[in-house]
């Protein structure tokens, strides 16, 4: 498939501007041949409009329909998932493997959704006759239009028909992507195919579009058109909170789902550190260096207690660190971010050891490093709650196991955090567990908090910086109800719904 670099709206491709950008292949330091049209205002203008004329006639359509729909794109995905993961590759540096594991993730993704409408009973949400004798029912409705913003980090779980896209899709919204700028090829290629599988499913046009859109303005205008009843975004907090800002000043308050920064810290327990010091230190390095550590889940703080055990257990660590070579990163901007990143964090305290690996970085490789400071220290400067999105994590050595109860009282909110212990020992931490469970979404023991499982039993999500709304989940198949509504029908004859699906 050839990608023309025009933006697509509704079933139509359109290049209107005269301003155009390439991707960026980190792997071999060069811009990718394709170009790109940035959408101008005419254009935003015009998916909006398709995505509110598009909406009735979606929402109405045969659940059946729908179902038929978002199968086609799954088909389609698989068939031509060779061709999908190469441009993957040559825009992210992600490795082939991630890609097909990415991919395979994004299909199992739209089936999970699916499965919530394929329920006999969908969508009814609960019916009864009240005291009074009224029949009630009670019906999940489509929001309307949705904008999706993908993140440069998952070019197909969390971008174009990711999880935020194919849950609107299958709640029976129309989508409207902003498309990452830095695979905007894959994004492309994706996009063509969730609009051929429109065409022969008889989807509305509009019902899908996707805008290569760089003028932070036009971004704003998406967030703010009154047609547009929901935002779902994936990146970092300032991204995210300039999307709120952006709503902030509509007429109308929507919810904005953004997904942001996360630190995930881990509490590691003396008799853990007694029992598999080796094991743990494993499993740690490879988790904070696990694609290069561009995962929202990847484990950023560790606090432990200080004594002679604890030591041994970061000798260890170092040692699994220094034999890790140095990792691609996505492209130009993350790698400087993380090397600014953790550079500002060494700026700050001279008293912390760091271990740098013996390998030379080289342009968009950033070097797996582990910092080691006081629980003082880290007290005194908010820097180091900020999160340095790469193979980087910070050790924190506290006193007792009192301190990582206060400890827990003064971080921000988090996707996840991590318990290493004997289970005897959790039985006394319920102090502990409690301040965990007011800040994040979910709670590892004896484990580690990359790899996310796509189960209906996961929540991604977690207290504000992490999410701005931590009742909802962005993974598993509730990640849906961010673009459902409830509406009670009162005295209606049951006789009414027998034909609705
Ligand atoms: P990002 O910079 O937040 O960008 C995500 C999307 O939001 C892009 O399409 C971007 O468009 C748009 N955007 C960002 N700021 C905006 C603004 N002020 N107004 C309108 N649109 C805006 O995230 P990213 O590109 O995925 O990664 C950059 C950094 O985010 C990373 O270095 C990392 O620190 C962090 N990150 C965190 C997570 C996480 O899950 N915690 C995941 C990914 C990234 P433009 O590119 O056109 O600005």
């Amino acid at each position: 498939m050839q990608i023309s670099g025009a933006n697509i709206i509704g079933y139509t491709e359109s290049s209107s501007g005269s301003q155009t950008f390439q991707t960026f292949n980190p792997a071999e330091n060069r811009s990718n041949e394709t170009s790109f049209f940035e959408a101008v205002e005419s254009e935003v203008q015009q998916a909006l409009a398709l995505a509110e004329k598009a909406f009735p006639i979606y929402a109405q359509k045969p659940v059946a329909d729908r179902i038929a729909f978002l199968k086609r794109i799954v088909s389609l995905l698989l068939e031509n998932q060779n061709m999908l993961i190469q441009h993957y590759v040559l825009e992210s540096g992600l490795a082939f493997s991630r890609g097909e594991t990415e991919l395979k993730r994004t299909c199992v993704q739209i089936e999970t959704f699916l499965k919530v409408i394929e329920a006999e009973s969908w969508p009814i949400q609960s019916e009864e006759t009240a005291p009074n004798g009224i029949y009630f029912q009670k019906r999940f409705a489509p929001l309307g239009p949705v904008v999706v913003f993908g993140a440069s980090n998952f070019p197909f779980a969390y971008s174009t028909i990711g999880g935020d896209a194919a849950s609107a899709l299958v709640a029976g919204c129309p989508v409207i992507v902003k498309s990452h700028s830095m695979h905007a090829g894959t994004g492309y290629l994706v996009s063509k195919l969730i609009i051929q599988a429109a065409l022969e499913t008889g989807m509305p046009d509009g019902v899908f579009s996707n805008l290569q859109i760089k003028d932070h303005q036009l971004t704003a205008m998406l967030v703010k058109h009154p047609c547009i009843k929901a935002v779902a975004f994936t990146g970092s907090i300032s991204g995210g909170m300039a999307l709120v800002a952006y709503a902030q000043t509509r007429k109308d308050p929507i919810p904005i789902f953004c997904e942001m920064g996360s630190l995930n810290p881990v509490f590691l327990f003396p008799s853990a550190i007694h029992t598999k010091s080796q094991s743990i230190a494993k499993a740690f390095s490879d988790s904070i260096t696990q694609d290069s550590g561009q995962f929202c889940t990847k484990p950023g703080l560790l606090f432990l207690i200080e004594n002679e055990e604890a030591n041994q257990f970061i000798e260890e660590l170092f040692k699994e660190i220094n034999s890790k070579p140095a990792l691609l990163m996505l492209g130009p901007t993350i790698y400087h971010n993380f090397m600014q990143g953790s550079e500002a964090e060494e700026k700050q305290f001279a008293n912390k050891s760091r271990e740098i690996s013996d390998n030379k970085s080289q342009e968009n490789y950033g070097l797996p490093l582990i910092d080691v400071i006081s629980l003082d220290d880290f007290k005194k400067s908010a820097i180091w709650q900020e999160e340095v999105f790469g193979p980087y994590a910070l050790i924190i050595r506290c006193k007792t196991i009192s301190d990582f109860q206060d400890v827990a009282k003064m971080l921000s909110g988090q996707l996840t955090a991590t318990i290493w212990a004997e289970p005897s020992e959790l039985e006394m931490q319920e102090t502990l567990l409690f301040e965990i469970q007011r800040k994040v979404g979910r709670i590892i023991f004896n484990g580690v908090s990359t790899g996310v499982q796509v189960i209906d039993s996961m929540h991604h999500g977690g207290s504000f910086p992490a999410t701005t709304d931590s009742r909802f989940t962005a993974v598993g198949k509730d990640a849906i109800y961010r673009f459902l509504k409830s509406i009670s029908f009162q005295g209606f004859p049951k006789t009414h719904f027998d034909k609705k699906t």
